[in-house]
């Protein structure tokens, strides 16, 4: 795999100034290669009328595009890649590794399996209708389906529901964010050039474009973003009666036990919080342990980020950078939430966040009212799992929860008495790669999943089949 030397800051900056004047609530058509304004509605309309004329359903179509789209991956990768670095100062190892190979996997495993899922299944059929009953279920496409991306993992998160809404035989809307602009445009233009324009449609913009594709009837709707705007997918979708998958976030807890090695769980939490400088929607929010472990946790975590991105992170080539001046505002203002144990520092002008470990944290302060969405790890002390229990069930329900344990009875215990969208024992993150794992979130955290067979449920109907011989 051809992977491109990392962009030096400079190349960054002057990329995405050149990348930041997307051509708003357009459709780019691969005739052109140039955007021509098509209206939402025009949009829909005439994706709707090559769903009717069957141009999505048939499996060869299905696997033809996925084919594109892997190879505007592998081909293209490189064109990606820098985008990401540009919006979100992202390696393009990360790059490669959390979006560009990780929807190459996704493609791969759909690919594979395809046949297997799409399989008519049968059902037993009770005595009363006869013997000669047979009964079975048929997956069929919805239709046309809008997909609408957030900013931290842009082209992963845009994808990956795109790889399931097109192996389930849909025509789809893919709405990019225009928070990392640089991405979306690379994505507007390379998507058009690759997939089939007559059921794929790229429509760019912000909350007005998105405003008026949200006033258009859909057959599904994918959201990934903030549970606010989850609420306004939520409502413009209630007035067609289109049913919708939020995936949103929240505060993820991590629960660190007594006389598990320490050394071991600091790096995999280091690793897991600081991915993209924090701006990951499973990222461990908080860590929640008694004030002993708390104590020794320490060091260690500070040595764990000294080992991931040395002693001065903003010149290390691996730490990124968060997304714009506004959410630097925000963390910054959240890191006087605790005793600094590393980092607490900043530089706005390169929207720089240092990989920040605050102790003797009180639940009331600032940072543990919302999730953290940046690289800022509190530690919160209870006295035992009974408390910490009590403290998970006392707050919404995460979309990951993470516990570094030996013990059975711990693991069981948390399993059974909490809820979340996903439970990570040992290895924050990780769950969210096993394709063959349904990924998505529980109450606040959202609502329905995908990946592997469980986007080709959320992206098809499961229609009931009944026959009875006339003779
Ligand atoms: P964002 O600001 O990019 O918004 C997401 C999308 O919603 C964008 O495409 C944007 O254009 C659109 N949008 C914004 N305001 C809108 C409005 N008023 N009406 C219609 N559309 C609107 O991203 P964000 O919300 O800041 O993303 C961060 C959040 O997403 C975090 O809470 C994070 O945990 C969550 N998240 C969840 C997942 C997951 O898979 N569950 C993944 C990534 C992020």
């Amino acid at each position: 795999m051809l992977v491109p030397t990392p962009q030096g800051r400079e190349a960054r900056t002057t990329q995405g100034r050149q990348a930041r004047a997307p051509q708003r609530g357009t459709v780019t058509t691969p005739a052109t290669t140039a955007a021509t304004a098509e209206q939402p509605a025009d949009v829909v309309a005439r994706l709707r009328a090559a769903f009717r004329a069957g141009r999505t359903k048939p499996v060869a179509w299905r696997t033809d595009q996925l084919r594109r789209l892997r190879a505007l991956l592998t081909d293209q990768g490189a064109e990606l890649a820098a985008a990401l670095h540009a919006d979100l100062g992202k390696s393009s190892a990360e790059a490669y590794r959390t979006e560009i190979d990780f929807t190459v996997r996704e493609i791969d495993h759909t690919l594979e399996h395809l046949d297997g899922w799409l399989s008519p299944e049968a059902a037993p059929v009770p005595a009363h209708l006869g013997a000669d009953a047979r009964a079975w279920t048929l997956v069929e496409p919805l239709g046309v389906v809008l997909v609408i991306a957030p900013w931290n993992y842009p082209a992963q998160l845009l994808l990956a529901p795109l790889v399931g809404a097109l192996a389930a035989g849909n025509a789809v809307v893919v709405k990019p964010s225009e928070l990392a602009p640089a991405t979306s445009a690379v994505l507007a233009r390379l998507l058009p050039a690759h997939l089939d324009t007559g059921a794929v449609a790229v429509v760019e913009g912000g909350v007005p474009e998105t405003t008026a594709l949200l006033a258009e009837r859909f057959d599904h709707i994918f959201y990934t973003g903030n549970g606010a705007v989850g609420r306004v997918v939520m409502r413009a979708a209630a007035e067609h009666l289109t049913p919708v998958t939020l995936e949103l976030g929240g505060k993820s807890p991590a629960f660190v036990d007594r006389d598990v090695d320490l050394a071991v769980v600091a790096d995999r939490l280091a690793r897991g919080k600081f991915l993209n400088a924090g701006q990951t929607c499973v990222a461990p929010d908080y860590v929640l342990t008694d004030p002993g472990t708390a104590a020794a946790l320490e060091p260690l975590l500070k040595h764990a980020v000294e080992t991931l991105y040395g002693a001065d992170p903003q010149s290390s080539d691996a730490y990124g950078r968060i997304v714009n001046e506004r959410h630097f505002d925000r963390l910054s203002g959240l890191l006087g939430s605790g005793r600094v144990v590393v980092g607490g520092d900043g530089d706005r002008a390169d929207k720089y966040i240092a990989p920040t470990v605050l102790a003797d944290v009180d639940p009331k302060s600032p940072v543990m009212q919302e999730e953290i969405f940046g690289p800022i790890l509190p530690i919160v002390t209870v006295e035992d799992l009974d408390e910490a229990i009590g403290f998970v069930n006392d707050r919404d329900k995460p979309l990951a929860l993470y516990v570094f344990t030996e013990s059975d009875d711990t693991r069981d215990r948390i399993a059974a008495e909490t809820s979340s969208g996903g439970l990570g024992l040992g290895l924050p993150l990780a769950h969210l790669t096993v394709s063959d794992l349904p990924f998505g979130g529980v109450g606040e955290s959202g609502m329905g999943s995908y990946h592997g067979r469980y986007s080709i449920e959320t992206f098809s109907h499961r229609k009931a089949v009944l026959e009875k011989p006339l003779s």
